[in-house]
């Protein structure tokens, strides 16, 4: 029998470093078919699945500011490693005998869709897997800000992001020996104590949208099935 699942349709939000595995940058193949097998256990109990993916493991526009390069060109160079992640994914995705589509926000019709809601709505409905790269398709955002756009344009029921640490923090755990992990939290108790869950504007558009978030790591096996099916994994922030 298939567990009852808490979420019928979901944004996993991905860094570009939850790619790397233990290396120093770049796409560790062990660690992207550890996700994409634990994506797969949750396709297969009929959760809708898209993903947000990140670029930090291959170009990051904000750091390379102090080289004095155009923010906005680094922006844009920066969405662009988020569409070789996107394919990455997608390829390790169709390896595991999962159906993927990539669909980026910025044009780039020869290697991937372009982001269009309705057919992303139907790839969701026929069980594809649909990862969103390119971001917002604009400079000075985040791949944070992208998943909550996407979650919210999805009508996703939550947005999941895997992170390295395993949820939210009463303060950093890797400080503090003593800091204790939220089983859940509101999104004012989280503003008020001022926890990092994401930036300031991905966190402000979830929270005018509704859309609770759930932060988890997704480097324990079974992780991310357990938090579809509302166990107590990570930290559910929420209205
Ligand atoms: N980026 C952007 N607009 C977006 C999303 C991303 O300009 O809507 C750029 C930005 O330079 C960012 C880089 O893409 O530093 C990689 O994204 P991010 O740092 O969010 O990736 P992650 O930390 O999730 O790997």
């Amino acid at each position: 029998m298939t567990p009852q699942t808490k979420y019928k349709r979901i944004l996993l939000k991905l860094s570009g470093e939850a790619l790397m595995g233990n290396d120093a940058f770049g796409i560790n193949r062990e660690t992207i078919m550890q996700i994409v097998g634990q994506v797969k256990e949750i396709v297969e109990l009929g959760v809708q699945v898209g993903i947000v993916i990140g670029g930090g493991n291959i170009f990051r526009g904000v750091s390379t500011q102090a080289d004095n390069m155009d923010r906005a060109t680094a922006d844009y160079m920066g969405m662009m490693a988020t569409v070789m992640n996107a394919l990455a994914l997608k390829d390790a995705f169709e390896s595991a005998g999962v159906k993927a589509r990539v669909q980026s926000a910025l044009p780039m019709q020869q290697i991937a869709e372009t982001y269009a809601r309705p057919k992303a709505i139907q790839y969701l409905k026929e069980g594809k897997v649909v990862i969103f790269a390119g971001g917002t398709g604009n400079p000075f955002f985040t791949t944070d800000t992208a998943a909550s756009l996407r979650g919210a344009e999805m009508n996703c029921d939550v947005m999941l992001k895997a992170t390295n640490v395993d949820g939210v923090y009463t303060a950093d755990p890797k400080k503090d020996p003593s800091a204790v992990r939220y089983e859940t939290i509101t999104f004012d108790e989280a503003l008020s104590k001022r926890l990092k869950v994401m930036d300031a504007t991905a966190f402000a558009l979830c929270r005018e949208r509704q859309l609770n978030i759930v932060v988890f790591g997704i480097a324990k096996e079974g992780a991310l099935k357990r938090v579809v099916c509302g166990e107590n994994e990570g930290t559910l922030v929420h209205c």
